[in-house]
């Protein structure tokens, strides 16, 4: 069996099991004042200040979240209402063409529901870089504070987003950034230009259901779940103890991958099928992520064929309601919607070894020639 989805969800590392199981076994809600309250407590300190180590940030910055999706909904509705709240309005939103549906979908809403709020869609390049000629353009007409959401790493392709240059340009303007920082998180290291910073356990060997936005020190935000003021008021619920230690756990041991396994493999597909496609190959990757076509392969018939082989691996297409369509990611690439529908994902994680790359391209081999027997 051969897994190569970890951009999807990463196995759980042992360690992340051990501190849920612990956190599970001694219970407690960390608001109660006795002995078990504050086991509970101190657990979700400690992997506090694990997951702000991991993000290079303060852990009185951190605010758990259910999850990725939950901390890019906090991000944009939370500025948008906190800085309204300030006295310092937001009125223009740019998001970038490739960032998760999690920001595009709360993006459109905010500017849909929110009187005054403008959002225009910042271009990437056909490497999938984002385009920074536009957004200087974008943020050069117009008035109005911004806020700007690009994504640290791209989920589909690994691309990685130059922030650096990016915080640079909002320097001269009234700006915030927004990072989605879910697949970079642990990949690569994170340098704080963020003002907004989201993240996700199970994409780097924590469990499911649990994440986190960190907001820098004086940076607006308005809380969207009120009830019992906790995360310092700015997310309320009784929180997920388990999955913050197992969070927290996953956060401490996560290490950089290298590339080897992933050029090994573009090196293998390529020496096969010197047709294949590899999005993104020109621009700084995450080392773990090859997103790629071989064309006249459909994606769907091969993430089955290969399933079937043991090997398993995901579509750049993305499912809704039943129906596949091309990826949005690589439209806003300009890559064909035909060489779209065969873009497959391989990424690899903390429990990948060369034997995944040697079942992958032989299973791929293996489909090849089946096409190519069918097609004689
Ligand atoms: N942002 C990015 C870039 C992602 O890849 C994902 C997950 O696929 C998310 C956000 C959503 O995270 P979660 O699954 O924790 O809601």
């Amino acid at each position: 069996m051969a897994y190569l989805d970890h951009n999807a969800t990463s196995p759980l590392r042992p360690e992340a099991g051990d501190a849920m199981a612990h956190a599970l076994a001694a219970g407690g809600n960390p608001s109660s004042v006795h002995g078990a309250g504050r086991a509970a407590r101190a657990r979700i300190e400690h992997a506090r200040e694990q997951v702000a180590a991991l993000a290079g940030a303060r852990a009185q910055d951190v605010i758990f979240t259910s999850g990725g999706t939950e901390a890019n909904a906090l991000a944009l509705w939370g500025a948008v209402q906190g800085a309204a709240e300030a006295g310092k309005r937001i009125t223009r939103l740019f998001v970038s063409a490739i960032e998760h549906d999690s920001v595009l979908a709360n993006a459109a809403a905010v500017a849909e529901r929110v009187p005054g709020v403008r959002r225009e869609t910042v271009p990437v390049t056909a490497d999938g870089t984002v385009d920074l000629e536009s957004l200087r353009v974008l943020l050069r007409e117009g008035k109005g504070r911004a806020l700007v959401a690009v994504m640290a790493a791209n989920n589909e392709t690994g691309v990685v987003q130059p922030l650096a240059q990016i915080r640079a340009l909002l320097a001269g303007y009234e700006a915030y950034l927004f990072v989605d920082a879910v697949q970079a998180a642990g990949k690569i290291a994170l340098e704080g230009e963020a003002d907004y910073l989201s993240l996700s356990a199970h994409k780097l060997g924590g469990p499911q259901g649990v994440g986190a936005l960190i907001v820098r020190e004086g940076v607006p935000l308005a809380a969207t779940i009120l009830g019992g003021g906790q995360e310092r008021g700015q997310r309320a619920g009784t929180e997920n103890v388990a999955g913050i230690a197992g969070f927290g756990a996953a956060a401490s041991v996560t290490a950089a991958p290298d590339a080897a396994l992933r050029d090994r493999f573009e090196a293998g597909l390529k020496a096969m099928c010197p047709d294949a496609v590899i999005f993104g190959a020109d621009a700084p990757r995450l080392a773990n992520t090859s997103n790629f076509a071989v064309p006249g392969i459909a994606a769907e018939t091969a993430v089955m064929a290969l399933d079937l082989d043991g090997v398993m691996l995901s579509s750049g297409s993305a499912c809704s309601s039943g129906k596949v369509r091309p990826s949005h990611v690589l439209a806003a690439m300009n890559v064909s919607e035909t060489l779209a529908r065969s873009a497959l994902r391989v990424s690899f994680g903390w429990n990948s070894a060369d034997a995944d790359v040697d079942a992958a391209l032989a299973a791929i081999a293996k489909l090849t020639a089946r096409i190519a027997r069918k097609a004689a």
